[in-house]
């Protein structure tokens, strides 16, 4: 049994937390403000098991069923995933070829639910889309979306319930160190917890907590990214979508990678974009640029444009309702980071999600477990449920950052 410090109240700390207490471990879980005050609650909150990266694959598959499972783990709670699928469209400068191995690596790795679609199959599943221009799609109905605010609060809970200690509204502020490694935290109450081990679990600040140690610096670019939201259908679109599907749309991602799937009664919609290059701080988190605002010259237009250019019934889903905002803390391959820090012997650090970080948390949890368990850096370990080994050589600090996640949105 460790005393173990994890920083950060969003799902990776949460579960991570959970997953330690549950190991047997004295835990306390330090957050800067309230749980979910990062990008856990700004998120898209898709989960899907379709990854380029084998492990990845794999450690979705896990994540899926332990959100098919959450119930029975945390008694009382209520579901955190709605399973609508994920539909990825494909254009004709797409390599089918390069597809349709994707789709049987993904299958060998244990999803055993995609399916690539040419475009017969397309037009026959999903009426309700404008194929012009579509190739085919790649199909898996095990992947949704969650509700961030299930997972975090309620994870919390559930490590509370195995001895957990939940702090909040208390940063971190420093770290003392004694010969290799890190004795206690600092926090700006002035408490001070000592602890043998430590997580960090800070997101897009992770970079700034490794500093607090002394730590390295972490290979983590803090990237804007927004969401728009549509109104919704009051009425059955003439584009062969009735109010009463709506709900049960998938997310589809269109070819360039703009994405949009039901949020209550409202359309979300995401894109990649490039946007000024800030400062990130949790005071900044919401803030909107000029050019990413809903009038009709701004980003959010132009993403309603491409998304009913594939899926038309968007344009009878009234007006551009909302934009919300929140950052991505990403790495050059887009694979998260999960190991010991190196030059602090006895912390790890769990960020980089990219993107990710929210439908990854159970298996996050599960290898700063792992490693929590080990004491080092382990090349693999082998998944509950029969699901097999994961290369943790993918995820680790020491990467040479080659071998990049081509699923990336
Ligand atoms: C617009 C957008 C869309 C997204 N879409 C998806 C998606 O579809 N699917 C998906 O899986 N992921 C998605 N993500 C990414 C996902 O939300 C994140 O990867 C995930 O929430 C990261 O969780 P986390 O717990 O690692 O970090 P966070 O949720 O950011 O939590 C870190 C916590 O650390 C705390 N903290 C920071 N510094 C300190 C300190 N010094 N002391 C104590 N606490 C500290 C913060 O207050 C924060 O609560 C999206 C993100 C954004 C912004």
């Amino acid at each position: 049994m460790k005393k173990i410090v994890v920083i950060g109240g969003g799902v990776t700390g949460v579960l991570s937390a959970w997953e330690l207490a549950r190991a047997g471990h004295a835990v306390t879980l330090v957050e800067a403000r309230a749980l979910g005050s990062g990008a856990s609650s700004r998120s898209a909150a898709g989960i899907r098991a379709q990854f380029g990266v084998a492990a990845t694959v794999r450690g979705l598959v896990y994540c899926e069923r332990f959100f098919e499972g959450w119930t029975a783990r945390f008694p009382g709670s209520q579901s955190p995933i709605r399973q609508n699928g994920y539909l990825f469209l494909k254009n004709y400068t797409a390599d089918l070829d390069a597809v349709r191995e994707l789709v049987r690596i993904q299958r060998e790795a244990g999803l055993r639910e995609v399916e690539f679609l040419d475009k017969a199959a397309l037009d026959e599943r999903m009426p309700f889309l404008d194929s012009t221009g579509v190739a085919a799609a790649t199909w898996c109905p095990k992947d949704g979306f969650l509700f961030p605010a299930i997972i975090y609060q309620d994870g919390a809970e559930g490590a509370r319930a195995l001895g957990a200690a939940i702090v909040q509204n208390d940063p971190v502020v420093g770290a003392e160190r004694s010969g290799p490694g890190a004795t206690a935290v600092v926090l700006g109450s002035g408490r001070r917890i000592e602890a043998d081990l430590f997580v960090n679990a800070a997101g897009f600040m992770a970079g700034g907590v490794s500093k607090l140690f002394g730590g390295r610096d972490l290979p983590i670019r803090v990237e804007r990214r927004y969401l728009y939201f549509l109104a919704g259908l009051s009425r059955d679109s003439d584009w062969g979508l009735g109010v009463g599907e709506f709900p049960s749309l998938p997310m589809i991602i269109t070819p360039s990678g703009a994405y949009g799937r039901p949020e209550n009664k409202q359309l979300m919609m995401g894109w990649l974009q490039f946007s000024r290059p800030v400062a990130a701080t949790l005071d900044n988190q919401d803030e909107i640029e000029p050019g990413f605002g809903l009038g009709m010259s701004e980003y959010g237009a132009a993403m309603r444009k491409e998304i009913t250019q594939f899926l038309p019934a968007a344009q009878d889903m009234g007006r551009l309702a909302a934009v919300t905002t929140g950052f991505y803390d990403t790495t050059p391959d887009h694979n998260p980071l999960f190991g010991y820090d190196g030059g602090v012997a006895n912390l790890i650090h769990a960020a980089g999600f990219s993107g990710h970080g929210l439908m990854h948390s159970p298996f996050s949890a599960l290898i700063v477990a792992e490693l929590a368990a080990r004491g080092r850096d382990v090349a693999s370990f082998e998944l509950p449920d029969g699901l097999g080994p994961v290369d943790l050589a993918v995820y680790s600090l020491d990467r040479t950052f080659d071998r990049h996640e081509g699923l990336v949105i």
